[in-house]
């Protein structure tokens, strides 16, 4: 056991209307009687502004689920980390492996905007994992740790970062990876955060992400170096939400 205070980030996707914030209200509610993990909820752009308010002095952070390298500029559609900076985030994902296949973005431009996060003062989640012909090839180890190195900046070494393990074939599809081999992959992942930075390393947090659900999110919890979850379809329900926020506190 890492010892760290467990977080469990919600990431709504391209879900969520205004009508979502009383599913939001309903969280902030719920969470006040938790203690011992953190919480935060990523919506989608549109709820961003409106979320922050809803959530500013609850025990909910706002996260951003992408964001643009640089500060500002020509770049139509963007939003850059500053900005979820201005409206009170605390964290932005970076890297989800949707993000990665459907918009080509490579470790280096995952790197740099993670870098961008840690300019703007916020945490930034770094996102890994393999497809399922890459496990069924036996590369996880190799993929999952060539991402490390590569989305992870050197600024990293001296700041507060989240990394999470999300095997791409887990992501919306009911399966998940079993203890031993999320066990097998974060203790890689420590490893390689503990040879890079040193006693840094083990202070960063790992989640696991990938269907976690009210019912299993006991169990992968309890994995050694599992320090919270990233949360996709099951983020959506305050009452789900709060069930796998119970499961980590
Ligand atoms: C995600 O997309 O980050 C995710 C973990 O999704 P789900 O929980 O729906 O699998």
């Amino acid at each position: 056991m890492s010892g760290l205070t467990k977080l469990v980030a919600g990431n709504w996707k391209m879900n969520g209307f205004s009508a979502s914030l009383g599913e939001l209200k309903a969280m902030i509610e719920g969470a006040k009687t938790l203690s011992g993990v953190d919480l935060a909820i990523c919506p989608p752009a549109t709820l961003a502004a409106q979320a922050g308010w809803t959530l500013k002095d609850s025990t909910i952070a706002l996260g951003g689920q992408d964001c643009h390298a640089e500060k500002t500029g020509a770049f139509t559609g963007d939003v850059s980390a500053e900005m979820w900076a201005d409206i009170g985030a605390k964290y932005v994902i970076v890297g989800h492996s949707e993000r990665r296949a459907m918009h080509g973005e490579t470790d280096a431009v995952v790197s740099a905007k993670a870098s961008a996060v840690l300019r703007a003062g916020l945490t930034p989640i770094i996102c890994v994992g393999e497809t399922l012909a890459e496990r069924d090839a036996d590369k996880t180890v190799e993929v999952v740790s060539s991402q490390l190195a590569g989305s992870v900046p050197e600024a990293a070494g001296k700041a507060s970062f989240v990394v999470a393990y999300e095997p791409v074939w887990a992501i919306g599809t009911g399966r998940t990876p079993t203890t031993a081999q999320v066990a097998e992959v974060h203790a890689m992942l420590r490893q390689a955060l503990e040879k890079r930075f040193g006693a840094h390393g083990r202070t960063i947090r790992l989640l696991y992400g990938g269907s976690v659900k009210p019912d299993n999110a006991r169990e992968l919890m309890s994995v050694p170096d599992v320090d919270g979850a990233l949360v996709g379809g099951a983020s959506l329900k305050s009452a789900d939400f709060l069930a796998i926020a119970r499961a980590a506190a």
